[in-house]
């Protein structure tokens, strides 16, 4: 297909900017319309998530465009979850057995900005800042545009539009509302909201509490977790009902009620957090939710990608990666010097939805298991067991944790089915003493393949394949 074609990306974000990117090193002159200002000029913090987890998916992106280096100067590397209890008691956890097995805590902005520069550094790459699309013609392959700062109108049309617009698309609305075709669309929203707050960092500058973990404190319904920022500070989320509960986000209006919550769930996290009122009230409470929708494409003219196409509740730290990943995959069709845009869109569609579905899946189970099952004695001691069988037989054995994070050559659909299955076969295995930690690691190892094949083969005669 000629290269020379004009591709038009809507959403500058961290799946816009990579696609443009990748694009422009492939030769596309590629426009890119971003809503908001340019983030390496103006602080807007986006509203949303500060720092990321960034994990082996997303680093694939990263070496597929050339700058897995520059990326990883912006990374602290955190090597397991720090579990708090009430009483202020921490256990750190690993994510895998294998040292070289770890995630990655990145700032959002350095990321997207290093992006944005890298993109830019291509001619053929123009980016636009402060317009905001407003709807798509998708039959003609135009887009209409409003200049945030003059209010004008105006239509931009290319040979191939592609939507990286986030959770709320601008384009996926169009579909939805054009009805001109067989749009699928469901949006699940989660009981539970988040806020940020934060730790910041000691009068020099050092890190209050322990820097390589990603922190936890699960209370069953609830959590709050932390991760660290370059500065010394960490990005704290708190995750809690919106209505529901003793305390939620409904009823925790006051300063001396939030203090209330802090002091009797995360004392702990309350001495290091002297900032906690004024951060609650100036921070606002969002909403989690899972878009699922079908088919992204429109002929060969439009395309969903990243969060437009499948946003995800952020528990397994692996919607920024599967936007990521979404690239690696586009790019793998376009290798493919397929006839034109309705072959390449619809082979991508194919190829990439059934691993995007599982994720979406994932990142449900991986809330319950955050929030919940990671204080649980016998989810503990199915870890413990996990990162022996990881270190003793690293050729052999990976947790469903390590296939979705750090096995990117598996798809997510792959890594969920056989990850569902060892947790079912190790945690029912466990529930009968049928296997210890302080049994044979090899024979132990042999029992969960088998238990895990069996469970497997009964999931595809209930047609869960
Ligand atoms: C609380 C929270 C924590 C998270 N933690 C993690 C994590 O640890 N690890 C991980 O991998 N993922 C995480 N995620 C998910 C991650 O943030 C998203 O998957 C990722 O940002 C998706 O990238 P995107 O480019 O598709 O969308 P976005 O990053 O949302 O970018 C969309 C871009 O489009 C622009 N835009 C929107 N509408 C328009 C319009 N109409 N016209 C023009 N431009 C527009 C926006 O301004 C934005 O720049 C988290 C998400 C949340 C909410």
């Amino acid at each position: 297909m000629n290269k020379q074609q004009n591709i038009l990306i809507i959403g500058a974000g961290l799946c816009g900017s990579l696609l443009a990117l990748r694009l422009g090193q492939r030769g596309y002159n590629v426009s890119v319309m971003e809503m908001r200002p340019d983030l390496r000029k103006v602080d807007i913090s986006a509203g949303r998530s500060i720092n990321l987890a960034f994990s082996d998916r997303g680093n694939k992106a990263m070496k597929l465009v050339g700058i897995e280096d520059k990326v990883k100067a912006l990374c602290i590397p955190m090597n397991g979850r720090m579990l708090h209890d009430r009483s202020g008691n921490t256990v750190l956890s690993n994510y895998s057995g294998r040292d070289h097995e770890y995630i990655n805590s990145i700032s959002r902005g350095e990321l997207n900005g290093l992006l944005l520069t890298e993109a830019e550094k291509h001619e053929n790459v123009n980016i636009f800042f402060n317009r905001q699309c407003m709807s798509v013609d998708f039959e003609k392959t135009t887009a209409l545009f409003q200049d945030y700062q003059t209010k004008h109108e105006f239509v931009e049309d290319a040979d191939a539009i592609i939507a990286t617009d986030g959770a709320g698309s601008a384009m996926r609305k169009s579909y939805y509302l054009g009805r001109k075709f067989l749009f699928s669309f469901s949006q699940e929203y989660l009981t539970h909201g988040y806020k940020e707050l934060s730790i910041l960092p000691t009068e020099t500058g050092d890190y209050k509490t322990y820097k390589n973990a990603l922190h936890i404190w699960p209370r069953g319904d609830f959590m709050l977790i932390a991760l660290p920022n370059l500065d010394g500070s960490f990005t704290v989320t708190l995750f809690l009902h919106h209505s529901e509960g003793e305390y939620n986000f409904g009823n925790l209006t006051t300063p001396e009620i939030v203090k209330e919550f802090f002091q009797k769930e995360f004392p702990d996290a309350l001495e290091l957090m002297p900032n906690l009122v004024d951060d609650f009230f100036e921070n606002p409470t969002a909403a989690l939710g899972t878009v699922k929708c079908s088919p992204w494409y429109f002929k060969g003219n439009t395309l969903l990608m990243g969060d437009a196409a499948h946003a995800i509740v952020p528990f397994y730290g692996q919607g920024m990666n599967a936007s990521f990943e979404d690239v690696v995959e586009f790019d793998k069709v376009l290798d493919q010097n397929l006839e034109n845009w309705e072959t390449i869109l619809t082979t991508y569609e194919k190829t990439r939805k059934k691993d995007t579905d599982a994720i979406a899946d994932l990142a449900i189970d991986n809330f319950h298991e955050m929030k919940d099952h990671v204080a649980n004695p016998i989810f503990q001691e199915k870890r413990k067991l996990e990162m022996a069988l990881e270190k003793n037989f690293p050729e052999d054995y990976s947790s469903k944790y390590s296939l979705v994070t750090f096995n990117e050559h598996i798809g997510y659909r792959n890594a969920m089915l056989k990850g569902r299955a060892q947790d079912k076969a190790i945690l029912n295995m466990l529930a009968d003493n049928e296997i210890d930690i302080n049994d044979d690691l090899n024979k132990t190892l042999q029992k969960i393949k088998q238990e895990t094949q069996e469970i497997l083969e009964e999931d595809k005669i209930a047609g869960l394949k």
